[in-house]
């Protein structure tokens, strides 16, 4: 029998807890254990009787009463068993110093926290008020008592305030951990019961709803309500239990408790209609009933409550361990942790340009594709149009047009048709450019343990763009010197091979090109259109040589010192710093320093809640 009441003693303390730690289930990305426990919560209309249920269940006159709503909070009620002959009282969470002896000041105490959250309006509020009793007289159960359901808004309050109400109920009842008391008063038709008609709605099965019906005293004379009690009108899992709290006009004449007690039993001993059903009716069954409920629901979930607290807080170290402690104060483990991180970028950023993560591959796409397209797209064609050749050979001969070929005229219009190819290069040069700032951008975000610290996170962008534009010049003259290399010095070999004068020699092919047609006039448009090919060819070929330099140009000065060296001039500006600069760098985000406090709240919630089932779960398992 200890173990049962430890079991709920146990759900009690977890309870609590989550209360004091701010987890009131619902409402936060963070995981709730609040949701994973056994509650029982009353369910009713307004004046259906669910104060004076939950009194006479406790014992104890303590909840306000009124006309209207008087319960605009849930209030989450926990009731403690005590040694027979102990003092009563009561205790609140948000006062945990204070005991209360006096159940009137019980009374005032929730309707002034009330008020606190809602202001002396008619609003409601969805956060709970804790009230634990201790009394020899109480099973330990724990109860929410839920604000009554309406039809319609009463003066002063809004006109969403029904549909308030019952999403308020809605999102207590409809946990499949919450046991619901439906409350029905007998002086009406079952039918046009609310609690009734919400439990259907999140119960459909009924197993975890418990109908009572109050107010059988009220009933017209000559009726009775059989047909609900044994089940016949609406049917439930779990048996109704009629009750008969005090009558208005009792509460005024101030009945005790103890003597409402007796007048209850005395009704059903003695009614004609119910005395079969005595042993089963009545608010001290119904709290036996709910609490033998209670205890085996509990046990029931005690393996997937743990197993739920267990992989919690896995989720929330791990959350941690992103998340990282807090700075350290002393600006030798800041350095160090500056480092710690920028090596971490540096890692990422390596990874994609070595593969493992995606976004290096666009750099070989970048020599690939656009660099040969971009070759190709260069205008011999008109350059080496007869008109144009014979245009830069004449301006070259000068007043003497040469004898058999055109040296200077060749020369010229070698030159500067390589000066073509520094277009392609320099875009290349960008382009791959452009990849490394994307990655550099990608890699930060992918840093993990730079996420919380956004001035850190913007040095380390600017540090690695400059570094970048750097690398980016010296590989924009490299690859420009390399193209200038060619325009400065043609290879002789080409030339060499080609038949000294074409015009005397109709029979000479070179490479693919079609035969010169022999011309008569040495200046005529074939011997043009043979200077022309000539050229076109020897640019090709070095065409081709710079589509395998260029990359190369790129990847020195860019890729690889990026890969080396990306954050190297940091470093240095880094160690130039005074110590209490570092501070500032490691300045958090402040939602993730938010995060933090509540990942570590939160865990400490569940580390608290499984040393507490382990505990139980062994006594109860002996
Ligand atoms: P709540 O609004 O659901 O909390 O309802 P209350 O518990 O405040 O009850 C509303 C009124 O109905 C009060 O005046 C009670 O005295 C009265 N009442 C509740 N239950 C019974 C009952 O079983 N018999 C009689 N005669 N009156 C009851
Ligand atoms: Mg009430």
């Amino acid at each position: 029998m200890a173990s049962m009441e430890g079991l709920i003693g146990l759900m009690n303390r977890i309870q609590r807890a989550c209360t004091a730690l701010g987890d009131h289930g619902g409402g936060s990305d963070l995981p709730t254990l609040w949701e994973s426990l056994p509650t029982i919560a009353v369910v009713g209309g307004q004046s259906s009787g669910k104060s004076s249920v939950l009194e006479s269940i406790v014992g104890t006159d303590f909840l306000p009463r009124g006309s209207g709503i008087v319960t605009r909070r849930p209030l989450v009620l926990q009731l403690h068993q005590t040694e027979n002959g102990s003092q009563e009282y009561a205790e609140f969470l948000h006062k945990p110093k204070t005991r209360f002896s006096d159940f009137a000041l019980v009374r005032q105490e929730i309707a002034d926290e009330t008020d606190r959250l809602t202001g002396k309006t008619k609003q409601i509020s969805p956060v709970p008020i804790h009230l634990s009793i201790y009394s020899p007289k109480v099973v330990n159960l724990t109860l929410i008592d839920l604000p009554g359901l309406t039809k319609v808004a009463v003066e002063g309050q809004s006109e969403s305030i029904v549909e308030d109400i019952e999403n308020m109920v809605r999102s207590y009842v409809d946990k499949p951990n919450c046991i619901i008391l439906a409350i029905s008063p007998a002086n009406q038709d079952i039918a046009t019961s609310d609690a009734i008609k919400l439990s259907k709605e999140v119960d459909p099965t009924g197993e975890r709803t418990f109908g009572v019906l109050t107010k059988l005293d009220l009933m017209d004379k000559g009726t009775n309500a059989l047909d609900v009690l044994e089940g016949r009108a609406y049917r439930l899992q779990n048996p109704w239990v009629g009750i008969v709290n005090r009558s208005q006009a009792d509460i005024n004449r101030k009945v005790d408790m103890i003597s409402a007690r007796e007048k209850e039993r005395e009704y059903f001993e003695t009614s004609p209609d119910y005395a079969h059903l005595a042993s089963r009716m009545g608010s001290e069954y119904l709290a036996k009933l709910l609490s033998q409920h209670l205890e085996s629901v509990i046990k029931a979930r005690i393996p997937s409550i743990t197993a739920t607290i267990n992989k919690t807080i896995d989720e929330l170290e791990s959350e941690l361990d992103i998340i990282g402690k807090g700075v350290a104060a002393d600006p030798g483990a800041q350095l160090y942790t500056i480092l710690d991180l920028c090596r971490a970028f540096d890692r990422v950023f390596k990874e994609h340009l070595d593969g493992g993560r995606s976004g290096g591959d666009r750099i070989y796409g970048v020599f690939d594709h656009k660099l040969p397209a971009a070759f190709k797209k260069l205008p011999f064609d008109r350059y080496l149009s007869v008109q144009n050749v014979k245009k830069v050979v004449s301006e070259a001969d000068g007043y003497q047009p040469h004898l058999i070929a055109p040296e200077q005229g060749y020369r010229r219009l070698i030159e500067k048709g390589i000066t073509y190819f520094r277009g392609p290069a320099e875009a290349t040069v960008d382009a791959v450019h452009v990849v490394l700032k994307d990655l550099v951008r990608k890699s930060i975000g992918e840093t993990e343990q730079l996420r919380r610290f956004p001035t850190l996170q913007a040095a380390i962008a600017t540090a690695a763009n400059e570094a970048l534009e750097r690398f980016r010049e010296d590989g924009r003259s490299t690859a420009l010197r390399l193209v200038d290399m060619e325009a400065a010095y043609v290879t002789v070999e080409f030339f060499r091979k080609l038949p000294q004068d074409p015009a005397a020699d109709p029979s000479s092919k070179v490479g693919t090109k079609p035969p010169v047609e022999p011309s008569p006039d040495r200046y005529g448009d074939g011997h043009f259109r043979n200077i022309a090919s000539n050229v076109s060819q020897y640019i090709r070929i070095v065409g081709d040589e710079l589509l395998q330099k260029i990359p190369k140009a790129a990847v020195h000065c860019q890729v690889r010192e990026a890969k080396r060296s990306l954050l190297n001039h940091f470093y240095v500006q880094i160690g130039k710093k005074e110590g209490g600069e570092f501070g500032h760098m490691l300045d958090e985000d402040p939602a993730m320093m938010e995060r933090r406090q509540q990942c570590l709240k939160r865990l400490e919630l569940y580390k608290s809640a499984r040393g507490e089932v382990d505990s139980v779960a062994w006594s109860s398992s002996r």
